[in-house]
């Protein structure tokens, strides 16, 4: 395809990705003063495979940003307890309160909570180009200089910056290309898991609860999001999901519906639409990319296991630590790295830590069963475990 450069732009930051990772950092940019330009792949509103748990110290993230009110009036249902079931239906329950700061979650569509964010991010002086995806680097030296963006009628436009930020989510495309054009093999990862969801018409779970339900090779969890609709996402291994041809409505019927809970709230499942699908290959912290001025944060920097329901707030919260280390050292990438890699470490490692112990459990009924009776005697371990997850 021939390649018509339709504009040439300097910006001072260059963010990819508009997820919550991506929006928040724009937001928090702009409002310091930079000249802050963000690059989606996609037209918002759009749908997104996620537990859609948004977990209660995002809400003081959204305070920060703006948009905190319109959040929480955009009609999901507000979470006080998360309900653990093991494959007989036994259950413990996690207030939603334990996690530290405030009293509730927020189960609100991705569709709705990301669009939210880019139209805060477009009125807070983001330039944003939607439908929008990076394809190349331009590189001098170790420092990326400009990015290729290919919009959806297949024009390519050059964007320049000094300061390049990655939030493209588990893809981590910025990142890739970077290597890429610096030579350095990327490795080829097979996938370990394969996530589904699906906005169900109906399904039987109360009000203020999120349900995770424990079966074999997998989990997966249900609440209630706006326009009275249910939203399930399991999490399953690749290789149990081959099995089944990869059929999302097969796998709920035989093998999540052998949760003696899950069977009654789930019933004989209708997706208001087409199951999403997303492979995982694996968890934690990513590999740092070698340009001096790129930066990554939420996924594309490091991915928990949703079985704790904190990655969006983790993406909030790394982008919250680098907006404040650029306002801190922005004519020195160096200083920024140094800066924001060290509030990193010591915000998340224990988190991963936490998390890879639980995540052991989550896969296999027979221990998840035992853990679920043990953790029913004493409130205050459930307590003490929530908090950990939260580092
Ligand atoms: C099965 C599953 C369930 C989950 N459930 C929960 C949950 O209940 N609660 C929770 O807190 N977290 C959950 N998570 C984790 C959560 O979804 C992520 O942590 C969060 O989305 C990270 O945000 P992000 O902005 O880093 O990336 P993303 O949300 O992935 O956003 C990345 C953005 O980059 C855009 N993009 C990609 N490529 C390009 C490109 N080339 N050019 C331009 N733009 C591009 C994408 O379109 C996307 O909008 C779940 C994850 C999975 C896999």
């Amino acid at each position: 395809m021939a390649r018509s450069q339709i504009a040439n732009r300097k910006s001072k930051i260059v963010i990819s990705g508009g997820g919550p990772a991506g929006s928040s950092l724009a937001i928090r940019l702009a409002k310091l003063g930079f000249e802050t330009t963000l690059i989606e792949r996609e037209q918002f509103p759009r749908a997104k495979l996620c537990g859609e748990f948004i977990s209660p110290e995002c809400l003081e993230h959204f305070d920060e940003l703006g948009v905190l009110e319109e959040m929480l009036s955009a009609g999901g249902d507000q979470i006080t307890e998360t309900r653990f079931f093991e494959l007989g239906g036994r259950s413990v329950g996690v207030a939603s309160s334990w996690f530290g700061r405030g009293e509730f979650a927020l189960s609100l569509s991705r569709a709705t909570m990301d669009h939210l964010l880019l139209e805060r991010a477009k009125q807070v002086g983001v330039s944003v180009y939607e439908e929008t995806s990076v394809t190349g680097v331009e590189s001098d030296g170790d420092q990326i200089i400009s990015l290729h963006a290919r919009t959806s009628d297949g024009s390519v436009r050059d964007i320049a910056g000094e300061i390049f930020i990655d939030a493209t989510g588990r893809a981590r495309v910025l990142a890739k290309l970077a290597d890429r054009k610096l030579d350095t093999a990327a490795a080829h990862v097979k996938p370990d898991l394969i996530g589904f969801k699906a906005h169900l018409e109906t399904a039987d779970v109360p009000k203020g609860v999120c349900e995770i339900y424990s079966f074999q090779n997998g989990y997966g969890g249900l609440s209630r999001v706006e326009d009275d609709r249910f939203n399930f996402c399991f999490l399953m291994k690749a290789s149990a999901v081959r099995s089944f041809g990869g059929d999302a409505d097969e796998i709920v019927r035989d093998i999540v519906g052998k949760n003696k809970r899950a069977a009654v709230t789930l019933g004989d499942v209708a997706p208001h639409h087409d199951w999403l699908a997303v492979s995982i290959d694996g968890f934690g912290a990513r590999r740092s990319s070698p340009a001096r001025n790129l930066f990554a944060v939420g996924d594309s920097a490091s991915f928990i296991d949703p079985f704790t329901g904190s990655g969006m707030f983790m993406a909030f919260q790394s982008s919250a630590l680098l907006a404040n280390a650029i306002a801190a050292y922005s004519d020195s990438p160096d200083r920024i790295a140094s800066e924001y890699l060290d509030r990193y470490g010591k915000t998340f490692s224990n988190r991963h830590r936490v998390c890879w112990v639980l995540r052991q459990t989550a896969f296999v009924p027979v221990v998840a069963t035992t853990i679920v009776s043990a953790l029913s005697l004493s409130t205050s371990v459930r307590q003490r475990l929530a908090r950990a997850t939260r580092g």
